[in-house]
């Protein structure tokens, strides 16, 4: 089945209460049993059940099998954000003293993120990730894992993502690959042998920005017996799930960043429709770019579905399409604040992947507390202003910069 059919039954086929379509929402944080033994069983995960709301809840296991579905992974495992996902991840799975290699080119938040792990002992290389040849120099004796996004925000620089994965399989790296800025309708990391997929479900998935979440979703392709960090008590049972299973336990369940069943709800519904979606705003992104490409006030444009982008045929290759964030630098003459201000149609706002066209500028905004210097490494002018380009009529859009940037 095609991927959208099979998202769309998804819920059915796994038997749906009372025959509803849609998984119904369950807000009930425990269960009662009649019989304490079987209280007991499914506690000691001899028998399976539901417990408690922090590690289990109906509505969100419903979101889980269409996650599986949709990255055609073995198990997914749903977070309150997608930060949780992130965060829970490294934090059930790495140890003081490893060593982690992440892009130096990452959503802002992941980058602090990092960055706070490493002042608890876990050593991390920000490399750039464009080339796989140069990044295998970043290896070392204690590298555990391998972190990448697929388009980098907002720059939209698309990492070897092929060339990661035979990097990462050769040196036995757990390669993690955050899919937000594709969604596994535009890519799927399973292709180029990534073993863990992160999404921030807030985004595209949910894609009407009105519910956080996010999910980790295990590819089956890394064999976790031989990962030094899998405690005794998660080696037991199908080896492709101990890291699942220690994530459950030692991350979900004790850090307890847990998905909410209103919005897994939400997410789901929302993921209904993510290749309709996806489809309309790139085509709408495709548009713009080529505007903004022609337009005399602007320095420069970035998007990957330009022929100008430094990674085009590399995106052609990788992804169905390129995608529907874009970034553009306004010539030094013109104040970014001013022809933000005149836009009527296109929201000042930050977020991504909404139904609604989205601008923000960025050196002001989100790369802010980067400081001047880094924001420079990662080519940050402050004129940038990045678009999370949404399925309004393209009409509206182009008339609407038209006007704020004559
Ligand atoms: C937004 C985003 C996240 C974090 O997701 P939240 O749901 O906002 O916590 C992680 N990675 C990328 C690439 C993102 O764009």
């Amino acid at each position: 089945m095609g991927f959208t059919t099979q998202i769309l039954h998804s819920d059915r086929r796994f038997g749906v209460e009372h025959g509803n379509l849609i998984k119904p929402v369950h807000p009930g944080v425990t269960y009662g049993y009649d019989d304490a033994r079987e209280l007991a069983a499914v506690f000691q995960g001899k028998q399976k059940g539901y417990t408690y709301g922090r590690q289990i809840n109906p509505t969100v296991e419903a979101l889980h099998q269409k996650m599986n579905l949709m990255e055609g992974g073995i198990a997914s495992l749903a977070f309150a954000t997608g930060m949780a996902a992130i965060g829970t991840m490294l934090f059930a799975l790495l140890r003081r003293g490893d060593h982690v290699i992440a892009s130096k080119y990452l959503f802002g938040n992941t980058a602090s993120l990092f960055e706070s792990f490493s002042r608890h002992g876990i050593e991390v290389s920000f490399v750039d990730l464009g080339d796989a040849e140069e990044a295998q120099y970043a290896i070392k004796d204690n590298s555990k894992l391998l972190f990448v996004e697929t388009i980098a925000n907002p720059r939209t620089q698309v990492a070897d993502l092929e060339g990661l994965g035979r990097l990462c399989k050769t040196h036995g790296l757990v390669y993690v690959v955050d899919n937000t800025l594709t969604t596994p309708y535009l890519f799927q990391p399973k292709n180029v042998d990534a073993n863990l997929v992160v999404n921030s479900l807030t985004k595209y998935i949910g894609g009407h920005g009105n519910a956080l979440g996010g999910c980790v979703t295990d590819l089956g392709s890394f064999d976790w017996a031989t990962f030094a960090n899998i405690l005794p008590d998660y080696q037991s049972g199908d080896p492709a799930l101990f890291a699942m299973n220690q994530m459950k336990k030692k991350g979900l369940r004790d850090f307890g960043a847990s998905l909410g069943a209103d919005a897994a709800h939400r997410l789901s519904v929302g993921s209904d429709t993510l290749s309709l979606r996806m489809e309309r705003a790139c085509d709408n992104a495709q548009k713009l770019a080529e505007f903004f490409q022609d337009h005399p006030a602007v320095e420069q444009t970035y998007y990957p579905g330009l022929n100008s982008h430094d990674h085009y045929e590399r995106v052609a290759h990788l992804f169905k399409r390129p995608g529907a964030i874009l970034s553009f630098e306004l010539k030094p003459e013109f104040d970014c604040f001013e022809r933000l201000n005149r836009l009527k149609t296109v929201i000042k706002a930050t977020h991504l992947g909404d139904v609604r066209t989205l601008a923000i500028p960025v050196a002001h905004s989100i790369f802010y507390e980067l400081g001047a210097e880094r924001r420079a490494a990662m080519g940050i002018k402050d004129n940038l202003i990045r678009l999370s380009v949404g399925i309004e009529d393209i009409e509206d859009l182009l008339s609407d910069f038209d006007q704020a940037l004559a």
